[in-house]
């Protein structure tokens, strides 16, 4: 299974992709964790990285891509994976159709879940205080909001246009909103 999870900031991407990929038995691939990784690590990565992170936007795409790149040419990743916060630019969409076009892969669901945006901002808020985020504070969070809206929400677009899309209602419990994931992957893949 090849799986990409899109959805804006605050709709329970990285916990239900932790689910889903450990479903499917292939690895989470979340470009968030792995820039938090390098940022804690003060790598020349993290380091570039984190002046992006903290005012809310993208890191640039060629940064992104390679180490998407990187990541998805280990061995793990070769029977499938699951991208959590990747692809999120039309540049980015285009980078991994040329990277599975290597390995003639390509990829079998988008899921999209959808959330209310108000309801998104309180959550984030919430999260910041349990997990202490540096790009958990409400400015920063309005400005990750309109910037999934402007650059990453076109991509369900793109992908509906594929008959890729699964879109699934993100609000609620976090066992609902697996289920319903796994239900219409389920009715996607039947
Ligand atoms: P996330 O944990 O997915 O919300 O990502 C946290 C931050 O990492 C984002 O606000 C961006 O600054 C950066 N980031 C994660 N994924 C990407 C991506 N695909 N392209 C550019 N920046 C990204």
């Amino acid at each position: 299974m090849r799986i990409i999870l899109m959805g804006p900031p605050g709709a329970g991407k990285g916990t239900q992709a932790k689910v889903i990929a450990n479903h499917f038995a292939v690895p989470a691939v979340s470009t968030g964790d792995i820039f938090r990784a390098n940022v804690a690590g003060q790598t020349p990565l993290g380091v570039e990285a984190q002046r992006y992170m903290d005012a809310g936007e993208y890191v640039p795409d060629e940064v992104t891509n390679q180490m998407v790149r990187d990541r998805l040419g280990h061995e793990d990743a070769r029977p499938g994976f699951l991208l959590d916060g990747y692809p999120r630019t039309v540049a980015q969409v285009e980078e991994l159709d040329s990277m599975l076009a290597t390995t003639s892969d390509s990829i079998d669901a988008v899921v999209v879940l959808t959330a209310d945006q108000d309801e998104l901002v309180s959550r984030l808020l919430q999260r910041a205080e349990i997990e202490g985020r540096a790009d958990d504070t409400e400015e920063v969070i309005r400005k990750r909001q309109e910037v999934y809206t402007e650059q990453t929400a076109p991509l369900i677009r793109v992908y509906g246009d594929r008959g890729l899309l699964v879109e699934v209602d993100g609000m609620g419990e976090i066992d609902t909103v697996t289920h319903r994931i796994f239900d219409a992957l389920e009715a996607w893949t039947a």
